[in-house]
């Protein structure tokens, strides 16, 4: 019997392949960055064409380093980001446009135009979410209308689109010679067309957005074989068998198949997950509703989410566009070289704001600047921006699910910094705790393809690899925790209304 599962992570900056074993440590991985394309202010894209490739090379890179061959692999499993859009053609297998990400805000307009019928919340019974820029589909709906030719082609039914789980997933199964055309209820969750109570597309949406049917890929569960590969020689005939959108992916490495179970990773954006069970919790508070995972045939389980759009990525932005410092961790020292932030908040509003504000006309600002305050004092504001954000997701998670969080499982690049972990378990007022394992998103859509071929028998046994590596305890008095954050709601209503 085959002894590892790979999971293909497709992330915002990277793709990566992952090889683990039974009991969910890290054999070998392969990862390569692929470029983010900024054509416009607000527009974020990739070439799907460059994914697709590093995919294939990062596979190569991870079985290679340790020896390994396709016949040492039980299963692949995908994790992707979320609701980025590919529109391709299935006769080329050529897209028709770059990847519009997550991040990107063109699509406000339609928002407006859509919203002017009904507001923001016009679908969110049907679907979860609020009309906003970041889900998929006001983004192929921009393909479909700015793109020549593209709107008679979808018509004609030679146009494909998914987010990159469908990319990748067509394009392992084989392509233009017979790849399967499917995502996973998570990511049909993020698209905007999919009913949560019935998991299959909503034609009156797709009607309001313009979008044809025979675009869609076909809904399947998070944890079955879907096909085998085809288009990947090094791991030809292997099954793909488990999908989950990134965020899903990490609750799921983390083992929060508990009813309450939570977890909060710290990327470019930041997500709080929350598993709310079979029932479907509609939020009162700016979370959103979604699907935490479907294994086969069992029933779906959903979950709130607090999403966030720029935790690390403001990171990026001090290296990148201030050059305060040339590498992300860099960040801690400078953080550390002040004593506290000098009354400087930094309220990342790059793409407008996400939960729980959804204000997508907000900007970004720098507020309570005086002669005194200096780089270090910048640094340490943008790093606790995240924390601060991080404490309003929880709050709304609390009062939607009517119970207090106990204590945050926490994962994502940013992790790796004490001084903000630190920070963020004094203002939450609850521990923090890390798992050994860090490459939650990997291992959960490790674990949907183990699952799914009987690599893996049931949950329990996923939870018992779950171990604890590092816990933060929060230390800040209550009084001085209440300060930072009516300092810190008062720096937010800074970013409303901006865009005029
Ligand atoms: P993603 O999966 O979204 O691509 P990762 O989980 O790999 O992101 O995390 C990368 C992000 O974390 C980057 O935005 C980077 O700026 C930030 N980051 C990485 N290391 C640190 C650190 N030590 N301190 C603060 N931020 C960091």
């Amino acid at each position: 019997m085959s002894k590892y599962v790979i999971a293909i992570d497709q992330g915002t900056t990277s793709s990566r392949a992952i090889i683990f074993d039974h009991s969910g440590n890290i054999v070998s991985s392969g990862q390569k960055e692929h470029e983010q394309i900024f054509p416009k202010a607000g527009w974020v894209e990739h070439d799907p064409m460059e994914i697709w490739n590093n995919t294939r090379e990062v596979i190569g890179n991870a079985l290679s380093k340790v020896n390994l061959t396709r016949h040492d692999i039980a299963a692949v499993g995908i994790t992707n980001q979320r609701e980025t859009t590919v529109v391709w053609d299935k006769n080329t297998g050529e897209p028709v446009y770059n990847a519009i990400v997550w991040q990107d805000t063109r699509t406000q307009p339609i928002v407006d135009e859509l919203a002017a019928d009904g507001g923001v919340e016009r679908f969110k019974s049907k679907v979860g979410l609020p009309l906003a820029t970041y889900f998929s589909g006001t983004k192929v709906k921009w393909i479909l209308d700015n793109v020549e030719g593209a709107r008679a082609k979808a018509e004609a039914g030679d146009l494909l689109f998914g987010n990159t789980d469908s990319w990748i997933t067509w394009h392992l199964t084989g392509g233009t010679e017979g790849g399967v055309h499917i995502t996973d209820v998570t990511n049909a969750s993020r698209t905007m067309f999919m009913d949560l109570e019935t998991l299959s597309w909503d034609d009156e949406i797709l009607k309001a957005f313009g979008v044809p049917r025979s675009m869609l890929p076909e809904i399947k569960s998070s944890s079955e074989v879907y096909g085998k590969v085809h288009g990947a020689q090094l791991l030809r005939e292997t099954p793909v068998a488990g999908i989950l959108g990134d965020q899903q992916a990490a609750t799921f490495g983390q083992a929060a198949f508990e009813k309450g179970g939570a977890k909060n990773t710290y990327g470019t954006g930041n997500f709080l997950i929350v598993n709310t069970g079979e029932e479907i919790v509609r939020s009162e508070n700016g979370l959103l509703t979604t699907v935490c995972y479907k294994l086969g045939d069992a029933k779906p389980v959903y979950a709130l989410e607090g999403s966030i759009a720029v935790t690390g990525s403001l990171i990026q932005w001090l290296r990148d566009n201030l050059g305060f410092i040339k590498t992300a961790p860099e960040v801690e020292q400078l953080a550390k070289s002040v004593e506290d932030n000098g009354g400087v908040y930094v309220v990342p509003a790059f793409s407008g704001l996400f939960a729980p504000y959804w204000r997508g006309e907000a900007r970004g600002a720098i507020v309570g600047l005086t002669r005194f305050v200096n780089k270090g004092h910048i640094a340490r504001a943008a790093l606790e921006a995240t924390a601060f954000q991080t404490r309003e997701v929880l709050d709304a998670a609390n009062a939607d699910a009517g119970v207090d969080m106990e204590d945050l499982r926490v994962d994502g690049g940013m992790v790796a910094n004490d001084a903000l972990m630190q920070f963020q378990a004094d203002i939450l007022g609850i521990p923090v705790v890390r798992p050994k394992v860090t490459e939650t998103t990997a291992l959960g859509a490790a674990y949907a393809a183990g699952l799914a071929v009987g690599f893996w028998s049931d949950t329990d046994e996923l939870a018992a690899n779950w171990s604890e590596d590092k816990r933060w305890l929060p230390s800040m008095d209550a009084a001085e925790r209440d300060r930072q954050m009516r300092l810190w709601k008062k720096a937010v209503t800074r970013t409303f209304d901006w865009v005029d």
